[in-house]
């Protein structure tokens, strides 16, 4: 089983590193992709896990970028991403994120009392975003639940979300290859209708190597139109669960049952042949 897509404590998911393996190994996941947003520092604790559990670690990382207004995900993959000098370039969108995030604790402090220091906490090891904020209101009692707090105020219109810095498409490419890597475009199915034929075309200008097909938000006719997109313009497919442990109980690693997010091993070969090392 392979699932190229999946999160750890050191960006939003729930499991340590050695915890995600196990998990992965415990699915029947063969070849796991360590994916977290705008870091690498979770590769190499599971990869150590992985030699001792049997599962193959790929080195990744999911990218904040912009495409105009909208923030998109970059999925980068290739070994190099671990060298100093590129995991730091990974990394630049997270300094932004800080600054970002003081700034909804802020709003959030005027409209309901809970800020900064609440999500903070809440969010102990793990690199703060808007589903900590999410917690700690519910924790607060500020709101009844998750989506709730996404409807009233975290989600993009309401009055406490303040749009993520990202690096731009073509910049998220020239670090993958920086890297001897690949780019690909993380889930385009979260995106509207309306946005994703000008995200599409706008990634595949700025030369990017693959798209992600098999995702838990895509349904069959949007794998077949985006695995048909890939073909045509020789990209790689790629996909996986997008698992964040605890933070979302609905989403299990590997891709045993799930059409949705089952990666056929040919892809898995193309996408090996693009990495210069793992
Ligand atoms: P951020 O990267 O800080 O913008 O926050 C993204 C996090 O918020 C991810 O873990 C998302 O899954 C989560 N998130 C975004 N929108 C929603 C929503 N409507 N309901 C629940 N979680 C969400
Ligand atoms: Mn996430
Ligand atoms: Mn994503
Ligand atoms: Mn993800």
């Amino acid at each position: 089983m392979i699932d190229l897509h999946a999160h750890t404590l050191a960006s939003d998911g729930g499991d340590r590193p050695p915890e995600l393996v196990a998990a992965a190994a415990a699915a029947g996941v063969d070849t796991l992709a360590v994916t977290d947003h705008d870091t690498v520092a979770a590769v190499a604790q599971a990869r150590a896990a992985g030699e001792r559990l049997g599962v193959e670690v790929l080195a990744g990382c999911e990218l904040t970028a912009t495409v105009g207004d909208r923030v998109v995900h970059v999925l980068l993959y290739g070994g190099g991403l671990l060298e100093p000098d590129l995991a730091d370039a990974v990394q630049v969108a997270r300094h932004a994120r800080d600054e970002r995030n003081r700034a909804i604790g802020e709003r959030l402090e005027r409209l309901c009392g809970v800020g900064y220091d609440d999500a903070v906490r809440v969010a102990g090891a793990s690199a703060l975003s808007r589903a900590h904020f999410a917690l700690a209101l519910v924790a607060r009692g500020a709101v009844a639940d998750v989506p709730e707090a996404f409807d009233r105020f975290l989600s993009s219109g309401r009055p406490a979300y303040v749009p993520a810095p990202g690096v731009s498409v073509t910049d998220a490419v020239a670090v993958a290859g920086k890297a001897g890597g690949v780019a690909v475009l993380a889930h385009p199915g979260r995106l509207a209708t309306a946005e994703r034929d000008r995200v599409l075309n706008e990634a595949l200008d700025a030369g990017i190597d693959g798209i992600e097909v098999w995702h838990p938000q895509h349904d069959p006719d949007l794998r077949r139109s985006l695995e048909r997109l890939a073909d045509r313009h020789g990209l790689l497919a790629t996909g996986g669960s997008d698992y964040h442990g605890r933070h979302k109980p609905d989403v299990h690693i590997g891709t045993g049952t799930n059409a949705n997010v089952t990666v056929p091993a040919d892809r898995l070969d193309a996408l090996r042949d693009r990495l210069t090392s793992g």
